[in-house]
């Protein structure tokens, strides 16, 4: 709380400061009214320079690093994206494998079968055994009903010396029958080793195929061999089907069966001159070349690259051998890569590029929030430093002005404390000069009774001495009565010649002349005075001591009682009034008054009227009023009656 009144003191202070005194600048410069928008200028100026400064300090160094963390961050999401769709791709081609495998070893091994029966058939071997003798039109129907049946492209038996003597094929213009097949591997293996097959191109079709034979035994003896050729159309038709690229290389890489025509016969990599005369010989192709395929491995990615008319592209590839088919086999499937593979990149470095530049939007933002709450503490800070310096002078200054006003202070209640001792003084000197008045008057009153007992004493004594006591205790009861006189006298001086000892406190002044009433209450009664008290119940209070007032109202009531004595239809009248910070207490009664004489020596000892009065009571009763701070005064005559206010502060 007092931080920020102080703030909000130092503010507006300080737009005081620009507003209203604006502080002079450079030389002879005249203030300028409305400085604010200006001053505000100012600062966005400044702003731009430190900020123009900032940037050649070394802040393009920064934009530099942060391209290139930038362009590094989408180089390195998009190979990871890209990673990511490869691997996916391989599982999807992965689990494609052994599905292509299965369509090229399940028509392989359903075709396998065919020549290992035809081997054990007995119109087989009688055919063979009366082999080139005679056609053989009913073994020609069978096999052509068994290629129908297993979807062989052909079935035929060769002889020993190597020529077709039947086929599925017979009477077609394509017919095998007769056909020298004594080169072909598939017959000198099946010959030597009793089950061959051999992939390669139809010497009469032309159109590739697996042929698969099997040689036919007659007790041991080799009459021949059964061979079945397998077009792979339908299984390459599968593949294309699957969407995938599949083929088979043998032992030395060179396509065979392909989803991929145009493919076939071809090496995934350049052959060596003895790999291309060992292909010739193994396939028996004389013409081909073996061309190397526009095919490139990846280097351990398991990605490969296919170069398309001078467009390469990239494919995901997955290679399984084929043990179970021919030995030597391997099937391979490739996935197209680049689509999946730049879109995961495209998609992965946009998501990075809109990430990094959302947490560079948000970086910024932040480092502006914190500059800005920086140079708005730093504005706050040299705000309070100015507050502090203004207060600190401010508070110098109090000091001295206040040093200088506790030494006035001191001076004046030293002054007040003088005037007191003064004002003391005064009144204790004029205490005794009425004491002399006193004390002279005293003397002269004091006087005439002790001359009058000394000269009862002398009669007394004569009367004594004559025998005339009766004269004589006349004399002694005079004696008595002055001296009861002396002591009345001696009894009123006491009382003045005591300092007031009793502590003033705060007075309601009804109790006061409830009190003094009281005290007369027996009077009063006797001598049938009227007494009429203050009207209302307004009690103002004075400062004074009860006794020492109810002491000057019991005076002023006694004064007026006796001045009635004679009075038909006495009456006193008490009134109480407040005017401003005074107290008004009258005494009104309506005896005879006081003639001018009188009123003028009222207040001057030992004036009395009365037979047996003092003369004292108004002296004591005045000095005592002033001693509480008022003044006891006769009011000026109205024609009956006298009337004494005292006139008190009120202090409520
Ligand atoms: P004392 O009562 O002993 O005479 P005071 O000082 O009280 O002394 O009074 C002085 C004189 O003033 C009185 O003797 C009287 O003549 C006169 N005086 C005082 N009060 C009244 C009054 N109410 N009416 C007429 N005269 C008064």
């Amino acid at each position: 709380m007092r931080i920020s009144a102080q703030v909000a003191f130092a503010w507006a202070d300080f737009r005081i400061t620009l507003t209203g005194k604006p502080r002079r600048k450079g030389r002879g410069q005249t203030p300028q009214a409305g400085t604010d928008s200006e001053s505000q200028g100012f600062a966005g100026r400044e702003l731009l320079r430190e900020a123009v400064a900032r940037l050649r300090d070394g802040r393009w160094l920064a934009v530099v690093a942060a391209l290139a963390v930038l362009a590094g961050a989408i180089a390195i999401a998009g190979r990871i994206a890209s990673g990511q769709a490869a691997d996916n791709l391989r599982d999807t081609a992965l689990a494609a494998l052994p599905l292509a495998a299965g369509t090229l070893t399940g028509e392989i091994e359903k075709q396998r079968l065919v020549p290992l029966v035809l081997a054990r058939d007995d119109a087989v071997r009688g055919a063979l055994r009366r082999a080139g003798k005679m056609q053989e039109a009913a073994l020609n129907d069978k096999l052509k009903a068994i290629a129908g049946d297993a979807s062989a492209s052909a079935i035929y038996v060769i002889d020993t010396a190597g020529i077709a003597i039947s086929a599925s094929n017979a009477g077609e213009p394509t017919s095998f029958v007769g056909i020298d097949y004594n080169f072909r591997h598939y017959f000198q293996e099946a010959m030597a080793k009793g089950a061959a097959s051999q992939y390669g191109l139809g010497t009469i079709s032309g159109r590739p195929g697996l042929y698969l034979s099997s040689r036919v035994d007659d007790n041991g003896k080799p009459l021949g061999v059964a061979v079945l050729k397998v077009e792979l159309d339908g299984v390459e038709a599968n593949w294309r089907s699957s969407g995938f690229l599949v083929f088979v290389t043998d032992e030395r890489g060179v396509v065979l069966a392909t989803s991929q025509p145009d493919w076939r016969f071809r090496a995934l990599a350049p052959l060596s001159a003895e790999d291309v005369a060992a292909a010739h010989e193994q396939l028996q192709l004389a013409d081909a070349a073996f061309e190397p395929l526009p095919f490139r491995r990846g280097a351990g990615d398991g990605l490969a690259t296919i170069d398309n008319a001078g467009k390469p592209r990239q494919f995901v590839e997955v290679v399984q051998d084929l043990p179970g088919a021919v030995p030597g086999w391997r099937l391979w499937l490739l996935t197209p890569a680049d689509a999946a593979l730049s879109s995961a990149a495209n998609t992965a470095r946009l998501t990075t590029l809109l990430g990094l530049l959302l947490l560079g939007l948000i970086a910024y933002v932040l480092t502006r929030r914190r500059r800005t709450r920086r140079l708005r503490q730093e504005a706050l800070a040299r705000m309070n430093a100015e507050l502090e310096s203004r207060v600190s002078t401010r508070t110098a200054e109090l000091t001295r002005s206040n040093t200088a006003l506790a030494g006035e202070i001191a001076e004046r209640e030293n002054a007040e404390a003088k005037v007191r001792r003064l004002r003391d003084d005064l009144a204790q000197a004029n205490r005794l000069s009425i004491l002399g008045q006193i004390a002279a008057g005293v003397a002269h009153e004091i006087n005439q009774p002790v001359a009058a007992i000394r000269t009862y004493a002398e009669n007394a004594g004569r009367f004594l001495d004559s025998g005339k006591t009766g004269s004589a205790s006349g004399n002694l009861t005079s004696i008595v009565s002055m001296t009861e006189r002396i002591g009345a006298i001696t009894g009123t001086l006491r009382t003045f010649a005591r300092r007031p000892g009793v502590a003033a406190s705060p007075l309601p002044v009804r109790e006061a002349i409830d009190g003094a009433l009281s005290l007369l209450s027996g009077r009063i009664r006797d001598s049938g005075v009227t007494i009429v008290r203050p009207r209302g119940n307004a009690s103002p209070v004075v400062m004074a001591s009860r006794i020492r007032l109810e002491q000057i109202l019991v005076n002023l009531l006694q004064n007026a009682l006796d001045a009635m004595k004679d009075q038909p239809d006495p009456r006193i009248e008490i009134e109480l009034a407040e005017r401003d910070d005074r107290v008004l207490i009258s005494v009104r009664d309506n005896g005879p008054g006081l003639g001018p004489e009188a009123a003028g020596n009222l207040f001057m000892p030992f004036q009395t009227t009365k037979e047996k009065g003092l003369g004292l009571g108004l002296v004591i009763s005045q000095e005592i009023v002033q001693e509480l701070g008022g003044t006891l005064r006769l009011d000026p005559g109205n024609g009956s009656g006298a009337s004494f206010t005292i006139d008190l502060r009120r202090i409520e």
